[in-house]
């Protein structure tokens, strides 16, 4: 594993205390196969009490929503509480828990049995998900299945029990009540599940459609937004120089990983989704830097912003401008930062246009 030599006496970049150790501080989570850390910059306070809950909640979203589909993401998919999304479908009168295609840049339903009434179903996204679960529910002993209670909020309408499979012999049972994730789950296991029971498939409810994600789970999107608030700073201090991540004009976004505070900031992470607004510059370096089996993080100035881009699994996934107010000096001088992870070998390359190397990377 290589590590920024920073210095221990350093005050830890997030709180400022000065006496307890410090630990390596992942720059991008380890869970995404990452080796890039901060040695001697964040105590082991702040890295394991305030950011390992923040960064369980960016990894859940991560695997079970944005990037859910990707291949390099399928082994570790399994869909607990956080991150966990579901959409309305006016026309079948069903929540459908759902994901992002980042690709297709659509929301697109999971695989997914959801019981409508008492003796009807709706399958989504293919008749094929009947017959994979109907043939994996015969051997119900190999099954893994996870529970998630979760009720709309009033005056949205009821859930119903939706039984989704995450991968082969995977299952998350999403209910209102643990009355009624019992009465499905034991259904599975006496292999009554579809009895009496007409299935309907419905492919591709929210085709070309705008539509509504809500989030199951609350709060956590400010959760995920300070876990990748805080890596961006981490990547400015790795890439760039302690002395500059400590900086005053980054201390609204520093607060803001370590407390959620000023909430403001939260809207300074865009998701990738998001992105058809932003400046061209951002969008053209998201594109060149890019690429599959690759994060890639990059600390640049764009129109006077400082801002970090992160992408995850060769894709689009967050700009994080880190100034709240205008700025009115220039923190870089053209200076671009870039790291290139290798997620499956757990290797990375810190390149920069100052040494050339981003060039000859890149250019
Ligand atoms: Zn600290």
């Amino acid at each position: 594993m290589t590590t920024t030599n920073h210095d221990q006496k350093n005050p830890c970049l997030y709180c400022g205390d000065a006496e307890r150790p410090k630990t390596d501080e992942h720059v991008l989570q380890r869970a995404f196969g990452t080796s890039l850390v901060l040695e001697g910059d964040v105590c082991g306070r702040c890295n394991s009490v305030v950011f390992s809950p923040l960064d369980t909640e960016l990894v859940g979203f991560v695997r079970g929503f944005t990037h859910s589909g990707h291949p390099d993401v399928l082994q570790h998919r399994h869909f607990l509480n956080m991150g966990h999304s579901a959409s309305f479908d006016e026309s079948s009168g069903a929540w459908i828990s759902v994901r992002r295609d980042m690709k297709r840049g659509q929301i697109v339903p999971l695989s997914q049995i959801v019981m409508v009434t008492e003796n009807a179903a709706i399958v989504t996204p293919e008749e094929r998900v009947v017959h994979q679960v109907r043939k994996e529910m015969e051997r119900s002993n190999a099954l893994k299945i996870e529970r998630l209670i979760w009720r709309p909020g009033e005056g949205k309408p009821r859930a119903q029990v939706s039984i989704i499979r995450s991968g082969a012999n995977k299952y998350l049972v999403r209910a209102s009540s643990e009355y009624e994730a019992d009465a499905v789950i034991d259904a599975i296991h006496s292999g009554r599940l579809f009895d009496g029971i007409s299935i309907t498939c419905i492919y591709d409810p929210f085709k070309d459609r705008d539509t509504n994600v809500v989030l199951i789970a609350e709060g956590n999107e400010q959760d995920v937004s300070r876990a990748v608030v805080k890596s961006a700073i981490n990547f400015v201090c790795a890439a760039a120089s302690p002395a500059l991540a400590r900086d005053p004009v980054f201390s609204d976004a520093r607060q803001f990983a370590l407390t959620g505070s000023p909430y403001e900031c939260a809207r300074l992470v865009r998701f990738a989704m998001d992105d058809r607004d932003a400046p061209e510059e951002i969008r053209a370096a998201r594109l060149s830097f890019c690429r599959p089996g690759f994060h890639t993080m990059i600390f640049a100035e764009s129109m006077g912003n400082p801002s970090v881009l992160i992408n995850l699994y060769g894709q689009p996934f967050a700009t994080v401008r880190l100034v709240c107010s205008s700025l009115h000096r220039q923190l870089l001088g053209g200076q671009i930062f870039a790291c290139l992870f290798d997620y499956k070998a757990g290797t990375h390359r810190l390149l920069s246009n100052q040494d050339g190397s981003l060039h000859r990377e890149f250019g």
